[in-house]
């Protein structure tokens, strides 16, 4: 059969199989976020399009080749969010935040769309964690938050990473980068691409940042914006790298990291792994203290990072990281007639009550496929009622890998009898399986001599 539609180029399914992993990176980055301050802010995933050509600017590659924009029913010029800082920010300013004590940080989990060619780690439609501070100037909120990162990494366990920093420096220092950089640029006009020239009269600095073959070629050997930093950006690069050692982080200054949104300014970072081709930079921040200002706020200094998720998690599985198991079904009861389908359902009732993961037939199979059912999704225990076991007000209670089988009571006391045999059963699996490193275990046999 001809499917009707398919996803949309560029778009992908995260499948139950998967799901578990995006829960457990989103989760880990979320509560590591937490215990730095951050809280979670939601904001829409569209926006009014001048939102995004203002702060990412016109001239970047978002907003000239990627966004998704449209007009609404009632005329409205909207897109849908490349990125998150912005929302963030407008949300932040429209609803007061800014005006509580400082600094604020928010975080967030979000879906960002940008009209891309897809490939490998490159998405139309793509996650990103991120986090925004706002009210601190200071280095100390720089390192901090690349703290924060480097911490998410760790968790994660992937080991495979490196972080490099720059600083473009402020708008005081980079009239003189901007000449600088025009002057070199203008001996190779001819080698540029032609949205390169365009950006060469308004925005110098986004030549450094173009993915074309020639330009990136020009952009190795063009000015750096270390050699033109103001003695408040050099002073505060500096600090900043002081604050890193301190803490262990390991870094590399790479001059050559411009990003590819224009409200930055002074420090930028990026998390990189040659581990998954191309698309290697997991993670994107930096200190953007104009923009608030820009947007309609009191000036405010602000830093941020968003991590691309998909590449998160990519990375995650080509460094063998470990995630989570999935929960294991504690009980599947199967049913033989109508009356003992009825026990079943309300045995399987009381113990997901209790919070028990507990399973009956809800498909009409017979008690044999019931059985190969519950072996099929490994749950640990079965119980099987009929008639008989109705009748009687006690069933068979079989330990799936052992094999051991006892004798329950399927009146009130079920729930709890059940909840016994699953922990004396789990008792026993450590005493005959101890495990004298287990600190954690207190099951009374792990960490105990025999
Ligand atoms: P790139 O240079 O790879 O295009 P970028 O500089 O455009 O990245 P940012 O805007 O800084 O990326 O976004 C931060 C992170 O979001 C990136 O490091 C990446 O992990 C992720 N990301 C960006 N664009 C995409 C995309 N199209 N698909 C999947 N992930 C993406
Ligand atoms: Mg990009």
């Amino acid at each position: 059969m001809a499917l009707l539609a398919k996803a949309p180029k560029g778009t992908h399914d995260i499948l139950p199989s998967e799901v578990r992993k995006w829960q457990y990176v989103e989760d880990t980055a979320m509560d590591l976020a937490e215990i730095y301050g951050f809280q979670e802010i939601r904001t829409p995933n569209f926006e009014d399009i001048n939102l995004f050509v203002r702060s990412v600017g016109d001239t970047s590659d978002v907003v000239q080749k990627e966004m998704y924009e449209f007009e609404d029913k009632g005329g409205r010029h909207l897109a849908l969010k490349p990125e998150g800082t912005a929302g963030a920010v407008r949300a932040c300013l429209e609803n007061g935040l800014l005006n509580e004590t400082l600094p604020v940080r928010v975080c967030y989990n979000g879906r960002n769309y940008r009209y891309e060619r897809p490939q490998s780690g490159r998405y139309r439609e793509f996650n990103q964690f991120g986090v925004e501070m706002f009210g601190s100037a200071e280095p100390s909120a720089d390192a901090e938050i690349i703290d924060l990162m480097n911490s998410i990494l760790e968790h994660l366990q992937i080991d495979e990473y490196h972080l490099e920093i720059n600083s473009i420096g402020c708008p005081q220092c980079r009239k003189a980068y901007h000449k600088a950089l025009e002057e070199y640029y203008a001996a190779h006009k001819n080698e540029l691409c032609k949205t390169c020239l365009d950006r060469l009269e308004k925005n110098p600095m986004r030549l450094l940042d173009c993915k074309e073959e020639n330009c990136q070629k020009l952009a190795e050997n063009a000015p750096k914006t270390l050699d033109y930093l103001c003695d408040e950006c050099k002073s505060h690069f500096e600090k900043l790298q002081k604050y890193l050692d301190a803490m262990n982080i390991k870094y590399a200054v790479n001059p050559k990291i411009v990003r590819g949104l224009d409200y930055y300014t002074k420090t930028v970072f990026e998390f990189v792994c040659d581990k998954i081709g191309a698309q290697g930079t997991i993670c994107g921040g930096g200190r953007y203290d104009g923009l608030v200002e820009q947007l309609g706020g009191k000036p405010t200094p602000a830093i941020g990072f968003a991590i691309g998720l998909e590449r998160l998690i990519m990375l995650m599985e080509s460094c063998n990281a470990e995630f989570p198991a999935p929960p294991e079904c504690e009980i599947y009861i199967a049913a033989m007639g109508e009356k003992a389908l009825d026990t079943a359902i309300l045995l399987t009732h009381d113990l997901r009550k209790r919070t028990f993961f507990a399973q009956t037939d809800t498909v009409g199979r017979s008690v044999k496929a019931q059985m190969k059912y519950a072996d099929k999704i490994g749950a640990k225990y079965t119980l099987v009622l009929g008639d008989e076991e109705i009748e009687k007000g006690s069933a068979i209670l079989k330990n799936m890998a052992t094999g051991e089988t006892s004798e329950i009571s399927i009146g009130q006391d079920f729930v709890d009898d059940f909840y016994d045999t699953l922990v004396r059963d789990e008792e026993r699996d450590h005493r005959f399986g101890h495990d004298d490193d287990d600190d954690e275990c207190d099951c009374g046999y792990c960490h105990h001599e025999h």
